[in-house]
């Protein structure tokens, strides 16, 4: 009988290596203690929380040397959460310990202490025992979609399915539908929306039609209720979660179903170690359920486009389309406005024009700024000094109505200058406008006022940590006639049937991003603002520009996804950029510059090295010698555009294209380069380029570890970032 536990520690550590084995005592044995069981046990003479990984029938360590747990937790993870966090752990180079973290009950570490959980009142975020309505008929295209979906259920085997619908064509009603199809068919459900707050209308409608059977776990969630949801998982008393990224580690046992809706949303990525991507983590779990996955947007990214478009099975299309919206409408006219040249950069007459003409009709309007604050930069225009923050090298953003500088990176504060401290000069020029500023300046343009025309401001500053998006979003929904200034958020799933107009002021801010995915944010963004517009009633959308011509906003004004996607495509395969390669970046931080930069160097030589000899893909070996050496002169282009000055380009980069020619061409070690100084740290990063995941991202751990453990870094952080967004 199996009386050895083998059990991962749950700390930090990163040097640690687990599992370690523990004696399970007479009362534990007989299958109270299995893989995915939580114990409490002596560790370096603590006590620490632990995940049973395996059993054992004995044990390396001498037995009188084995320790026996304290006690076990009632109930403990299920066993295909253990292995997901061991994939996880692989595929962003973390620790099993940390992977393990996410899939533990909420609030695991905390009850360590032993404390008896008192009963939870669940709050009243479900109306529960609410009307159930009748489901609305469906679409012809709806009913398709549906049908497909169904079908794959019913093979009981890992599919994927991209639902690629108009905003307003009823994708919510098709992941209901699925979502009782799993049901019906004994299954459980996972349905992922990019943030709870800026998503009411869904979370509302499963709740809605499936009552108790529905769990929500989010963060504004008190710890005993998220717990409470969790147990409810748990224990099979809800079958259907809805939730941000983490409700993918949702502990439903037979699931038939994940759901990711608006799966372009960047939210699905987690900062944190490991930096999962929830989308991915998605796959890999329905792959292992034997699980249906379907991804919803109106504007799917690339790689999904492309997993989408290829067919192994020629009876079975992996892309639905909803092509139009429920109601019939069509999509709003998008007007590009030309910025280039004018006097009053800020807004377009036309724009001007068009809003008053909505005060005018008594309709609301949204006016989507991706940028917080009243300037962003402040300037002494006697001696040009740029007030930026002493712990990064950033300028500051001035915040008008609080009368503070903020620096958007670390958080740094300070008050608004009345003069130069450099030269004592009072003239301080405000530079560029952003959303509360715009806001201001339309109040004072087209009289708004709180109760016949409000000009409402939906940004992080103005929505506190909880509850304030809902009470913004409410406002703007009561009043009869108004205007919604916003950042991204503006642009998010919620659904306002008057708003008929829409409008992007500086379109190509998301351009000017350093970053390869720089127009898919831009296309995105427009695109979704564009389908908040006209749900209702007919509508338009301005967009203002000084790049009229940028691909993404041409496309985008014409409402053209698919032209969008192909032309993506094909720039992201000529560049070699994901779904073309994987990329990893790894950020070098420290106090001074030199030991940054030392510690970069040594792993750029390191990931040189070992990166040379991975085994070649099929893909890659196909290529030939010709395209390699050209490639090698494209990548420190690249450089540049994956968010990095390019101070140097690692040695023999690209010289050797031609002599290493297909082995290199596996994998290509771009840097070391400078980011700008963060929260007091210079930092320096390596980007990864390689045609194969796995051994890429081992070799870069392998690499991390080295030099993180040679005395000559110490004092340096190292971060990995696998599939970095
Ligand atoms: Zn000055
Ligand atoms: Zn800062």
């Amino acid at each position: 009988m199996a009386s050895i536990a083998q059990v991962e520690p749950l700390t930090t550590a990163r040097a640690l290596r687990g599992p370690f084995d523990y004696r399970l005592p007479e009362e534990l044995l007989g299958g109270t203690v299995g893989v995915g069981s939580m114990l409490v046990v002596p560790f370096a003479r603590r006590q620490v929380l632990g995940v049973v990984v395996g059993l054992s029938e004995e044990s390396a360590v001498a037995e009188e040397k084995l320790l026996a747990p304290l006690r076990a937790l009632d109930l403990g993870v299920p066993v295909e959460l253990v292995a997901l966090a061991d994939w996880i752990a692989a595929e962003y180079c973390s620790t099993i310990a940390r992977a393990l973290t996410l899939v533990l009950p909420p609030g695991a570490a905390r009850r360590l202490s032993g404390r008896k959980r008192r009963a939870v009142v669940r709050s009243e975020h479900l109306p529960v025992g609410a009307r159930r309505p009748q489901p609305p008929p469906l679409t012809p295209a709806q009913e398709r979609a549906l049908r497909s979906l169904l079908d794959a259920l019913g093979e009981r085997r890992f599919e994927q399915r991209l639902l690629q619908g108009v905003t307003g064509s009823g994708k919510t009603e098709i992941y209901l539908r699925a979502a009782a199809g799993a049901l019906e068919r004994e299954r459980g459900a996972i349905v992922l929306v990019p943030e709870i707050a800026l998503t009411p209308q869904i979370v509302g409608r499963f709740a809605e039609r499936f009552g108790e059977t529905v769990a929500v776990l989010h963060s504004r969630l008190r710890p005993g209720e998220r717990y409470e949801e969790w147990r409810r998982l748990r224990t099979g008393e809800a079958r259907v979660c809805v939730g941000p990224r983490s409700a993918v580690f949702a502990p439903i046992e037979r699931l038939g179903l994940i759901v990711v809706d608006e799966e372009h949303d960047a939210s699905y990525k987690h900062e944190g170690d490991p930096r999962y991507d929830a989308r991915e983590v998605a796959v890999e779990r329905a792959r292992c359920s034997d699980a249906l996955l379907l991804l919803g947007s109106a504007t799917p990214r690339p790689e999904s486009a492309r997993r989408a478009a290829i067919t192994d099975d020629a009876s079975q299309t992996r892309l639905l389309r909803l092509p139009a919206r429920v109601d019939g409408r069509p999509l709003p006219r998008v007007s590009v406005l030309d910025m280039r040249g004018e006097q009053n950069a800020g807004l377009h007459p036309l724009t001007v024009q068009a809003l008053a003409q909505v005060r005018e009709d008594r309709g609301k309007a949204i006016v989507l700024l991706n940028r917080r604050g009243w300037s962003n930069f402040l300037s002494c225009r006697s001696c040009g000094r740029v007030w930026s923050c002493p712990e990064c090298d950033v300028a500051l953003v001035l915040h008008r109505r609080d009368g503070f500088l903020a620096c958007h990176h670390c958080g740094h504060r300070e008050p608004a200058p009345e003069r130069c401290e450099q030269c004592g000069s009072i003239s301080v020029g405000r530079h560029g406008a952003g959303t509360e500023r715009v806001q201001h300046d339309l109040a004072a343009a087209l009289e708004g006022d709180e109760d016949r025309f409000p000009v409402l401001r939906l940004d992080a500053d103005t929505v506190g940590a909880d509850g304030g998006v809902a009470t913004l979003l409410r406002r703007f929904e009561a009043a009869e006639s108004g205007v919604l200034i916003g950042t991204q958020m503006v642009a998010k799933g919620h659904d306002f049937p008057d708003v008929t107009l829409g409008v992007v002021l500086d379109a190509d801010a998301t351009l000017r991003f350093p970053d390869f995915r720089a127009e898919e944010r831009t296309f995105a963004l427009i695109a979704q603002l564009a389908g908040r517009v006209g749900r209702g009633a007919e509508g338009r959308v301005l967009v203002q520009t000084i790049a009229p011509e940028a691909r993404a906003i041409d496309h985008a004004s014409r409402h053209d996804s698919d032209g969008f996607l192909a032309g993506e495509l094909e720039r992201r395969q000529a560049l070699r950029y994901p779904p073309f390669s994987h990329l990893i970046r790894i950020v070098c931080a420290a106090v001074e510059s030199p030991p940054a930069r030392a510690a970069a160097g040594a792993l750029a030589e390191r990931l040189n090295d070992s990166l040379i000899n991975l085994p070649l893909g099929s893909e890659t070996a196909a290529r030939t010698v010709d395209e390699q050496a050209r490639q090698g002169r494209r990548e420190r282009g690249v450089l540049a555009e994956t968010g990095m000055r390019a101070e140097r380009v690692s040695p023999g980069f690209g010289t050797r294209a031609t002599e290493d020619a297909v082995s290199r061409s596996s994998a290509a070690v771009l840097g070391p380069a400078a980011l700008f100084r963060l929260r007091g740290q210079e930092r320096q990063v390596l980007v990864v380029k390689a045609s194969e995941r796995r051994p890429a991202v081992r070799a870069v751990g392998e690499a991390v570890r080295r030099v993180a453990e040679d005395r000559a870094h110490k004092g340096v952080s190292f971060s990995v970032d696998v599939d970095p967004q």
